[in-house]
């Protein structure tokens, strides 16, 4: 009888999710002097994941002479390599206090990436990096200017970063804005960052509109090509680190629906 009647308080408990975790542990603790040791643990087994510490990576912060040693390619294969992980949740775990300690005097990250601003593109986490890993950079529709071009020169030619990766994604709300043609404050002069690429998109299909999805997902695409495009164009000392096989540079779309990035052709 006390056995059903403490079940049935945890169970009133958890459902109604009206106590922190702690005290939730707390009352199945005291529960357990009670209840067979085998039902506490099968609750406990749903409610909590066990990680043994010596699978935490606590040593993952890049070093000079590693950096010297990767290869643009390689650099590329990670990225590739960790986004399947984001997508397969099967995500590192990091100590990102002693991350934090060990990067603190020095960075040596492997790539820069140029994303938009949206909140739902973690950038750090679609790649499983942690601290250390890769320079981030971000404008709202991802497109390339004077200071973006400044940050990836310091990257790379200063920092060793080997990869250049500009990182589109679908639903965005910039490209939507630059389709229809919104005017709003700074944001106005913004879009026309974007136009180029509104104007190289010529799907035939639907309406010109930000409801054509079509029309947004080719000018994704196009939009992230001519961000490549312009990083060589205006940048002699990035194009010369292309020439001489020092960086590569890289495009590509992030998969809302599913995590995935799409590497572009
Ligand atoms: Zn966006």
């Amino acid at each position: 009888m006390l056995l059903v009647v403490l079940l049935q308080i945890l169970k009133l408990i958890i459902m109604k999710n009206i106590l922190n975790p702690l005290r939730i542990t707390t009352t199945i603790a005291i529960a357990a002097f009670a209840i067979p040791n085998t039902m506490v643990a099968q609750q406990a087994a749903n409610d909590f994941i066990e990680i043994e510490r010596s699978r935490i990576l606590v040593e993952d912060v890049l070093s000079e002479e590693e950096q010297a040693a990767l290869t643009p390619n390689q650099v590329f294969e990670s990225l590739q390599a960790g986004n399947f992980r984001f997508v397969g949740s099967d995500l590192t775990a990091r100590d990102h206090s002693i991350q934090i300690r060990e990067s603190a005097e020095a960075q040596y990250p492997k790539a820069i990436v140029l994303s938009c601003v949206d909140s739902r593109v973690p950038v750090e986490d679609v790649f499983d990096k942690g601290i250390g890993d890769i320079f981030v950079a971000r404008v709202a529709g991802n497109f390339i200017n004077d200071d973006i071009l400044g940050s990836m020169e310091f990257a790379t030619k200063v920092a060793g970063a080997k990869l250049i990766l500009v990182l589109g994604h679908e639903n965005c709300g910039a490209i939507h804005a630059a389709i229809d043609g919104a005017e709003l404050g700074h944001i106005t002069k913004m879009l026309k960052n974007i136009q180029p690429a509104v104007e190289r998109s010529t799907v035939s299909e639907g309406p010109r509109t930000s409801k054509n999805r079509l029309l947004v997902h080719e000018v994704s695409e196009n939009n992230v090509r001519i961000a490549m495009e312009d990083i060589v164009k205006e940048s002699s000392l990035l194009k010369e680190m292309v020439d001489n096989g020092e960086i590569e540079i890289k495009g590509a779309v992030y998969d809302m629906d599913t995590g995935a990035v799409i590497f572009l052709k």
